[in-house]
């Protein structure tokens, strides 16, 4: 089960959107221009931008007379370097998490001084684990940790819990994560924290990112056309499978299989085998401005009313090249983005190489909104080479892309309105 820290707000969603609609029927390209000027994107005023190092103290908790998982082929021997790759810098160049967020945030955050503590015994039986809540599911854990490194006199700046980003807490049972930022309880005091669960049947790369985003303070990333949930959630909530915060249950699918890190078989009565290997996709353009990850620099804008104008595109999954990784054209209450996918990187996994636009609304929450309700075909939300979209401000033409330099060319001008 995959939840959200925030609250679905679909009906002030609809009430938005309807308002949109009438000030765009009722008010000329001018007119919203000038209003744009005061909602002009910058990555500076992200509203939870996170910069530098965030290291995450893995809390591993086990249930009473229960096994811990195991592994096939190269960690059968040495669980513990699963966890180590997986988790921190021992892994750097294997494609876990380390590489996924310094490589995804190009730069910006860095999972250095992450840390794997020892499996400690938790006073819950496998059939007790789900009668608790949330809240107890996380301290339980950091309280039985806490005991077991006072009792080993495991003390200084490492096996201080408080001093971590954020906790990400594994049990071994089948099923089951969540993610948030929330208050715990750390040596008798309160702290805010990135917090992810995971029952470590559930455990693999992308979902480790979508919780992980919520310890961000990323909220779900939703569609313009407002389908009834994509398998969850309020209208629209999860309809975005280019992003990870929208995906987890793989509408379409956009993750691929890191051979890195096998599977693994936990745990228990209803023990099942699971694949730590999903990985994938990267974030979308609203996510990673909400975190201030991409340099002012590095944003183009198209202002509605402005001639036809060619920009070229770099994909997102080559973020370390020095050209434009998204346009922005500036409307009323909201911006539109554009950014460019290609099949390679962390987004190997999607169907095509496509150029994606979204609703970003900085102020609210949610605030990522693919515009599928206008890209419908042949996947969701998504313009391919030689596609037009025209809309009553603007109209956008993808002219090609191409692999080799990781770039798009499209052409955004008039809409349908002039
Ligand atoms: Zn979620």
């Amino acid at each position: 089960m995959i939840t959200s820290c925030i609250p679905v707000k679909w009906l002030a969603i609809a009430l938005i959107c309807d308002l949109l609609s009438i000030i765009r029927s009722r008010i000329g390209a001018p007119m919203l221009v000038a209003m744009s000027l005061a909602l002009m994107l910058d990555s500076s005023g992200a509203m939870a931008a996170v910069h530098g190092t965030t290291s995450w103290a893995v809390l591993r908790c086990q249930l009473k007379n229960t096994p811990k998982p195991t592994f096939e082929s190269m960690y059968a021997k040495d669980p513990e370097q699963f966890y180590s790759d997986f988790f921190t810098k021992a892994g750097e160049g294997k494609g876990g998490l380390y590489d996924y967020w310094g490589q995804i945030s190009d730069g910006n955050i860095s999972l250095k001084g992450s840390k794997v503590f020892p499996w400690v015994n938790l006073n819950v039986t496998y059939n007790g684990d789900p009668k608790r809540d949330r809240g107890h599911q996380v301290q339980d854990c950091i309280d039985a940790t806490e005991k077991y490194l006072a009792h080993k006199h495991l003390t200084g700046k490492q096996y201080d819990l408080s001093h971590y980003y954020g906790l990400f807490i594994l049990q071994n049972r089948p099923g089951g994560e969540f993610g948030s930022i929330q208050s715990v309880q750390i040596n008798g005091k309160s702290y805010s924290k990135g917090v992810v669960f995971f029952e470590f049947g559930s455990l693999d790369l992308s979902h480790a990112a979508h919780e992980m985003g919520h310890g961000y303070g990323l909220d779900h990333a939703f569609d313009d056309a407002q389908k009834g949930g994509c398998g969850g959630g309020g209208p629209g909530e999860y309809c975005d499978p280019w992003d990870p915060m929208g995906n987890p249950f793989w509408t379409v699918v956009t993750w691929f299989t890191n051979p890195s890190f096998g599977t693994a078989t936990c745990c228990g009565p209803a023990a099942q085998s699971s694949e730590q290997s999903s990985a994938g996709p990267g974030l979308n353009v609203p996510n990673l401005l909400h975190l201030g990850w991409i340099p002012s620099g590095r944003i183009a804008t198209y202002t509605i009313g402005d001639p036809a104008t060619s920009f070229t595109l770099n994909a997102l999954s080559h973020p370390n090249s020095s050209g434009v990784l998204a346009v922005h054209i500036p409307a009323i209450f909201f911006t539109v983005t554009v950014e460019y996918r290609q099949q390679d990187g962390w987004d190997a996994g999607i169907p095509a190489n496509v150029v994606l636009l979204h609703t970003y609304e900085p102020s609210a929450s949610p605030y990522s909104f693919l515009m599928d309700q206008e890209l419908s075909s042949p996947f969701p939300g998504a313009l391919l080479p030689g596609q037009t979209l025209t809309e009553p401000d603007y109209s956008i033409t993808v002219n090609g892309v191409d692999p080799g330099s990781g770039t798009a060319s499209v052409t955004i001008g008039p809409g349908s309105g002039g």
